[in-house]
């Protein structure tokens, strides 16, 4: 019995996350073609006619491109709030009404033997809200699209095995970089992006100082402003300041925005 996942794809070119159960499949977000979203599954040995449910967090198209086909195709109900529905209902198609749920922010519903909590976070969309997933005592708390994370927000996410946490940009390359200034701006504002070392700040306040094993998963890193080692060496160092080690009980891991994260026990 655990609690299981993988970030099929991260970043702005589109976003997916399976999390399983021994009764439970569920998908965060399906922000790339149907073609490409199978194509993860494939990679990843996992058939996504076995879906359970459909969890999206807000109506970017990297977040929602291949919803309204993947559900569509594998006949799978859709979670989402009334304010995420109404903004990306236009650009899904159509579907049954036995596909259209409700989750609202910070409500916890239970599937199957998977405990599901949604919260509210700050970014320029209706009303995004992240995920996190509890199981025997497991938990994995997903967490992207935020301009800041806020002490709510640090207090719910908190106390997981395993985050997926975004890590989008580094500073200096986000300031030197070819995006036009408005672009730029509404990155840095409070309902962009997290950058890599503040992402590491709300972690290091997120982490007990105890010694429980925890893995974080880098996400959603932009393709201009960041690279992989960067926001890995960023983070790292940042949490060092602040009295973590990581390699050992804390680790880091990648995400890619093409090839998924094996299936891992939480
Ligand atoms: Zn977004
Ligand atoms: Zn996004």
């Amino acid at each position: 019995m655990s609690l299981r996942f993988s970030v099929l794809a991260s970043g702005s070119t589109g976003n997916a996350i399976y999390v399983e159960t021994d009764k439970q499949r569920v998908l965060i977000d399906a922000g790339l073609s149907g073609k490409k979203m199978e194509s993860l599954f494939e990679k990843n040995g996992l058939d996504p006619s076995t879906l359970d449910a459909l969890f999206i967090t807000h109506e970017h198209s990297d977040h929602i491109k291949g919803a309204g086909i993947f559900a569509r195709r594998y006949n799978l109900p859709i979670y989402a709030n009334e304010k995420t529905w109404d903004a990306m209902e236009p650009m899904l198609g159509k579907l049954t009404p036995d596909q259209r749920f409700h989750f609202e922010v910070e409500e916890t519903k239970v599937f199957g033997d998977m405990d599901v909590q949604s919260f509210g976070v700050s970014h320029d969309a209706a009303e995004p809200m992240f995920f996190t997933f509890a199981h025997e005592g497991r938990k994995l708390s997903v967490i992207t699209d935020t301009g800041y994370v806020s002490e709510r927000m640090k207090g719910l996410v908190g106390d997981a095995d395993a985050y997926v946490f975004e890590s989008n940009h580094d500073m200096n390359m986000l300031r030197m970089g070819r995006y036009p200034w408005s672009v730029k701006r509404r990155i840095l504002s409070d309902v962009g992006h997290v950058s890599n070392e503040d992402a590491a700040h709300a972690m290091a306040d997120i982490l007990d100082a105890n010694d429980k094993p925890t893995n974080i998963y880098l996400a959603h890193l932009s393709k201009d402003n960041n690279m992989k080692d960067l926001a890995n060496m960023t983070v790292k160092q940042t949490l060092e300041s602040r009295g973590y080690q990581t390699g050992k009980s804390l680790k880091l891991f990648d995400t890619d925005p093409d090839t998924p994260t094996a299936l891992t026990v939480v």
